[in-house]
């Protein structure tokens, strides 16, 4: 922190905060134009079965090629998006090139599914309905397969019209999911009220299964409740066995995490389908 001398009429002066600032602006910039010069890219992570790691399906996350910066995740340009509302565009493309790419996959694998992460603001631009009607017509992805995630902690925004929107998305076939369920606080009344399929339970839940007894404790209490109203569980951020067979005993359905795979180009996740692998460390061995 400098300071600029006394009687110059200056308040505090922060360099690092403003090269920060200045920083935010031009990705902020930059990211206007990344569409339209092709620079944003949808890597696949695969979903398994826990017991088996037979790949089940694939979550699209978003990778942006930034000519500077290099590979860019999106921790570091989704909320900026969100916030210049730039959402609704980059997400459309996401949507489309998703649906497009699950459709060329369901010609071998009828029964995969694709999940496609929502921001709250796409849900609540009301497009989103018109997008996923438009684009399921386009594609004719098998009824089922096409789940969207919103996270848990955007979802409780606006409780009623979430409400109604996810359930018009519901008569398109959607599949709706809560990502990273256990950072907010659904309560049991909006999680029975809310027209979701599946939880995902956040990944911080089962990076310290092994040190953390609460969440020894929490993991099977969030699998029972899910079940209970007849969810679909999902297991993210698994990397080692202990975490696997922990959520094997219990009633997971499907994993996800460094155990299996990290999130691969397509070309990748299409000779991982071909050669039928199970994505066990045991049965990659043992093939
Ligand atoms: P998410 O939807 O919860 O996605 C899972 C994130 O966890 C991904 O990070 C993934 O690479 C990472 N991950 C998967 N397995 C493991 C593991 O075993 N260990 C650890 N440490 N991490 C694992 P990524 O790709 O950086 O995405 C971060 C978040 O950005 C996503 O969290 C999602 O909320 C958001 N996001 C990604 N793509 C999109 C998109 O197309 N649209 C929107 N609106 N948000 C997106
Ligand atoms: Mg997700
Ligand atoms: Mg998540
Ligand atoms: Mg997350």
């Amino acid at each position: 922190m400098t300071r600029a001398k006394e009687g110059t009429g200056y308040q505090a002066f922060d360099a690092p905060l403003l090269a920060q600032y200045q920083e935010r602006r031009r990705i902020e910039q930059d990211l206007e134009l990344a569409l339209g010069k092709r620079q944003f890219e949808l890597h696949y992570q695969p979903l398994v079965d826990v017991n088996q790691g037979r790949i089940l399906g694939a979550e699209a996350l978003l990778r942006w090629h930034h000519p500077r910066l290099g590979l860019m995740l999106p921790g570091r340009f989704i909320e900026l998006a969100e916030r210049s509302g730039q959402i609704e565009t980059i997400g459309r493309w996401v949507l489309e090139t998703a649906l497009y790419q699950l459709h060329l996959w369901q010609r071998r694998w009828p029964a995969l599914q694709m999940h496609v992460n929502v921001s709250v603001k796409q849900l609540l631009s009301g497009e989103l309905y018109d997008i996923c009607w438009a684009q399921l017509n386009r594609y004719r992805v098998k009824p089922g397969t096409l789940v969207l995630e919103i996270t848990e902690t955007t979802l409780l925004e606006d409780i009623q019209l979430v409400t109604k929107l996810c359930d018009q998305l519901g008569e398109l076939g959607i599949v709706l999911a809560i990502d990273d369920f256990g950072t907010g606080y659904s309560s049991m009344r909006y999680l029975k009220q809310l027209p979701v399929n599946k939880l995902k339970i956040d990944r911080s839940f089962i990076a310290d299964l092994e040190s953390s007894p609460e969440s020894q404790q929490l993991v099977p209490a969030i699998i029972a409740m899910g079940k209970a109203l007849g969810l679909s569980i999902t297991a993210e951020g698994v990397e080692n066995e202990y975490q696997r067979q922990f959520l094997a005993a219990l009633d997971c359905d499907e994993a996800q995490g460094f155990l299996f795979s990290k999130a691969v180009l397509p070309q990748t996740l299409e000779t991982l389908l071909e050669a039928e692998i199970d994505l066990l460390p045991a049965s990659r061995s043992s093939a």
